[in-house]
């Protein structure tokens, strides 16, 4: 994409106001997922080699502009100092004489991480005044946010409008990535989609289908996909007012002699209490069983089918990942897609790079995007906010 990276400007000795998505979630003190962080370590460091002053601004949760103690970011800097191996210094504030102290005695190279952004009501109103204010620390933007890109926020679009705004060097990969096949990307091409809902999948499905020779439909989305062809799919959710765009998009692929769309044939079932578990055709389900992954043969014909692919995308686990033995599918896909040396692989959306990181194979894949919510959006051709405010080459 056509951004300016911080590698286009000059940084050393400046106050750089770094915005990141540090959005993670503690248990008893424990982080459980900081691939968030990680991901945003080669910006930090280039930036200390640089020798900038990095302010890193953050949110987490969803406090709702006021102070919620239990999403303070204290515990985010001291795990992130941990992970760089040097100090993270933090204020509890991200604005006002407190912080402005606290900048005034940064060193080229010192990273200091500003409190949680949404505790200001400011930040989610991108009200100029807090953006001015933040601004005001610093002598320029740079964006690694990009988690939360598809918000038009102070710190992640305001302040790009008192500072020069260029991408870090993660926003700078997610947006190479998910640009890249979102608008183009080497033939053939498949897209895999699975996960909850069916609206959103067909507003990606919107975007690709002219480019793909392949798709794959799994996850909860299947069903109303099966119900679309008139299969009984027992007690399984199904959309029944997306059976119709469903059929579309079966009639659209029968219509396109270059393009297959391939179905779940077998699918693991369980009964409502989750004790009963088997592998049936899709034509074989009794009453009251839900289907929760694919079959095997099904992941067998996924993987042929993927084999001569030179981009995927994936978007959405093909099961209900969260709960064994219904993670099998998705860790299987998770696997197919690492075994396609010379594809360019990625997935969006925040479950299935949990199934990705479960299946412990997201480094085998050229990118599993740090955005949820944004990842959608750019697969679905949507400009983001974040990334508009972004200068040009
Ligand atoms: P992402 O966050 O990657 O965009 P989604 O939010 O669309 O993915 O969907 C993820 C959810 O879909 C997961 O919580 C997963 O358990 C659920 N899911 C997938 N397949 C099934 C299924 N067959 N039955 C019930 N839930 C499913
Ligand atoms: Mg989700």
């Amino acid at each position: 994409m056509n951004k300016k990276t911080v590698r286009d400007i000059d940084v050393a000795g400046k106050r750089v106001f770094l915005r990141v998505d540090y959005n993670v979630q503690f248990d008893n003190g424990q982080i459980l997922d900081d691939y968030r962080l990680r991901e945003s370590i080669p910006t930090l460091e280039y930036l200390i080699e640089q020798g900038a002053k990095t302010i890193l601004c953050a949110h987490r949760g969803r406090p709702g502009g006021k102070v919620v103690e239990e999403l303070r970011n204290e515990p985010v800097a001291k795990h992130l100092a941990t992970l760089i191996g040097r100090e993270v210094k933090w204020v509890t504030d991200c604005v006002g004489p407190e912080v402005e102290a606290a900048v005034a005695a940064m060193q080229p190279g010192d990273l200091l991480l500003l409190e949680n952004v949404r505790f200001y009501p400011g930040e989610e109103a991108n009200d100029p005044q807090f953006a001015k204010q933040l601004a005001s620390l610093a002598d320029v933007f740079v964006s690694d946010a990009f988690g939360t890109a598809h918000r038009a926020h102070a710190s992640v679009v305001g302040v790009g409008y008192y500072l020069p705004a260029v991408s870090g060097l993660l926003m700078e990969r997610e947006l190479e990535y998910l640009g890249r096949v979102a608008t183009d990307g080497e033939q053939p091409f498949a897209v895999i989609l699975g996960g909850a809902k069916v609206a959103d999948k067909l507003a990606i499905l919107k975007n690709l289908v002219d480019r793909a020779s392949l798709i794959c439909v799994g996850g909860g989305i299947a069903n109303t996909f099966l119900r679309a062809q008139g299969i009984d799919v027992g007690a399984s959710l199904f959309e029944a007012d997306r059976i119709q765009d469903a059929y579309d998009v079966m009639r659209l692929a029968s219509s396109r002699n270059d393009l297959r769309l391939l179905m779940p044939t077998d699918v693991v079932i369980a009964d409502a209490a989750g004790t009963r578990i088997n592998t049936v055709s899709v034509h074989r389900i009794p009453p009251g069983f839900r289907i929760l992954d694919l079959g095997r043969r099904t992941l067998e014909d996924m993987r042929e089918a993927l084999a001569p692919m030179k981009t995927v995308v994936w978007n959405g686990p093909v099961g209900f990942f969260e709960r064994e033995p219904f993670d099998r599918g998705s860790i299987e896909v998770a696997r197919m897609l690492a075994d396609l040396v010379g594809a360019t692989t990625v997935v969006g959306g925040g479950e299935t790079a949990a199934a990705v990181a479960k299946a412990g194979v997201a480094h085998l894949l050229s990118h599993v995007s740090t955005g949820g919510g944004a990842s959608l959006e750019m697969l679905q051709g949507v400009t983001l906010p974040g990334v508009e405010i972004l200068r040009d080459k």
